[in-house]
C-alpha cells in the first residue's frame, strides 16, 4: 500500500490540544495543569501529543505504565512524568534511570523507594515521589489502614523522600447519573488525610473534577480526556474537537426491498436502498456494539449502520442522503459532524474507550489546526 491511498486515517489536530491544555488550565487556576497521557495519549499518540501540551506550557505529565514513562522521558526531556502504578521494587531501577516519579500506592511502595532514595547517598538529592491515598475508589492507592499508619509513622517512613504530591481520584465526578454525595465524602477524606500527613502539594481533579468547583483543584488537577475534547455535560463542555476518524467508501450500490446486509442478515432493507461499504471494522476499534446503531457523516448529513460491523468493513445505508458518497469518497466516523459524546453513546461505550480503542491499523496524523 502506498501512503497516497490510505482507507482510513485518524487524524489529531495538535492546535486543539493546546487550546484545550490552556482551557483547563485558566478554569483551573491558580492550581497548576498537568496532562494525562496513559495508554499511549488515549490512543492518539504520546509522543505527538506531549510535545504539543509541553509547547503549550505543560511541564507535569500522568502515564500509567513504568514502559509508558520510559517511552514518553525522549519527548519531553525537561517534564516531570509521574507513573500511576506506582514503584514495585523491580521498577525502581529503571525510575530512577529515566527520571520518572512514581505514585506510590502502599506502604510497601514506599518502602521500596525510600530505600532505593537512601540508598544513593548523602550527597545526592532525596528521591521525589507522590503518594495516592484512596478515599473510596477502592482501586489503587493506601488504604485507610495504610493511611493511619503511615499518618502515625511519617517521620520515619518518609524520611530520605522528597513528598513532591499528596493526591487522591474521584470516583463520580463525570458520571451526572452517578452518586454526587460521594464526590463530597472523598473531597472530606482527602482533607482529613492531607491533615494528617506533612505538608505536599495535593491533586484530586481529573477533568471532570475542574467543572466540580474550586474545592476540588487543590494545588494541581490531572485533565486526560477534557485534553481530547471530551469532558462532562456536552453542554457546559468548552472543550475543542481533536480527533477526525475519516474512511473510504470502497463501493455502493443499491438494493432492493427485502434484501439483508452484513452477516446474519440482521438489516432487511424496507425499500429500496442505497448502500455504501466503508474500509473501517472492529479490527480497527469500531466497535462490534455499534452495529446496526451507529452513523456516518458525509457533507454535513448522517447515515446510519446497516447491518453488522465486520472485522473490516461496515455499511451505511445512504438512502436519504442528498449528497451521496461514491467510491473514494471519505466518510466522517467521528469528527466535526459526528460528536465525540454522541458516537461514544451510540457505540455503546464511553469516550475514554472509543479513543483508547482505535488499532494501530488505523494510522495517525497530525495537524497543529485548532479547528
Ligand atoms: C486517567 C486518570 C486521570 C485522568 O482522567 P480524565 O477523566 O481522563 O481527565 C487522572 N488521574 C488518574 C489517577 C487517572 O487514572
Amino acid at each position: 500500500m502506498t501512503a497516497d491511498f490510505e482507507s482510513a486515517s485518524l487524524t489529531v489536530r495538535l492546535g486543539a490540544i493546546a487550546a484545550n491544555y490552556r482551557t483547563l488550565r485558566q478554569l483551573a487556576g491558580p492550581a497548576a495543569a498537568a496532562a494525562v497521557v496513559k495508554a499511549d495519549g488515549y490512543g492518539l499518540g504520546a509522543k505527538m501529543v506531549a510535545p504539543a501540551l509541553a509547547g503549550a506550557g505543560c511541564d507535569t505529565f500522568f502515564v500509567a505504565q513504568l514502559g509508558e514513562g520510559v517511552a514518553l522521558r525522549p519527548h519531553v526531556p525537561k517534564a516531570r512524568i509521574f507513573v500511576l502504578e506506582g514503584a514495585a521494587e523491580e521498577a525502581v531501577p529503571l525510575l530512577i534511570a529515566h527520571e520518572l516519579t512514581p505514585v506510590l500506592n502502599s506502604l510497601p511502595d514506599i518502602a521500596a523507594w525510600v530505600a532505593a532514595s537512601r540508598a544513593q547517598g548523602k550527597w545526592r538529592r532525596p528521591l521525589d515521589a507522590a503518594i495516592h491515598i484512596d478515599t473510596g475508589l477502592n482501586r489503587l492507592g493506601l488504604r485507610s489502614d495504610e493511611l493511619s499508619t503511615l499518618a502515625a509513622e511519617w517521620r520515619e517512613r518518609l524520611a530520605g523522600l522528597n513528598l513532591a504530591l499528596l493526591m487522591s481520584h474521584l470516583a463520580c465526578a463525570d458520571d451526572l447519573g452517578a452518586d454526587v454525595a460521594m464526590n463530597r465524602r472523598q473531597l472530606e477524606r482527602f482533607r482529613a488525610a492531607l491533615a494528617m500527613l506533612p505538608p505536599a502539594p495535593a491533586s484530586l481533579a481529573a477533568t471532570s473534577g475542574v467543572f466540580l468547583g474550586s474545592d476540588y483543584r487543590f494545588d494541581l488537577v490531572r485533565p486526560g480526556i477534557g485534553l481530547w475534547g471530551g469532558g462532562p455535560e456536552q453542554a457546559r463542555n468548552p472543550m475543542k474537537n481533536v480527533a477526525v476518524l475519516q474512511a473510504r467508501v470502497l463501493q455502493t450500490r443499491r438494493i432492493d426491498k427485502g434484501d439483508s446486509v452484513g452477516y446474519a442478515a440482521t438489516f432487511r432493507a424496507k425499500r429500496p436502498t442505497m448502500l455504501a461499504t466503508v474500509a473501517l471494522g472492529y479490527a480497527d476499534g469500531i466497535m462490534r456494539a455499534a452495529s446496526n446503531r451507529g452513523a456516518a457523516g458525509f457533507a454535513g448529513a448522517r447515515a446510519p449502520f446497516a447491518g453488522r460491523v465486520s472485522m473490516d468493513l461496515l455499511t451505511l445505508d445512504i438512502t436519504d442522503m442528498k449528497k451521496q458518497p461514491r467510491m473514494g469518497d471519505a466518510v466522517e466516523l467521528l469528527g466535526d459532524t459526528m460528536k465525540l459524546r454522541d458516537v461514544a453513546a451510540a457505540w455503546g461505550t464511553n469516550e475514554y474507550e472509543l479513543l483508547t480503542g482505535f488499532s494501530p491499523r488505523i494510522p495517525r496524523r497530525y495537524t497543529d489546526a485548532a479547528a
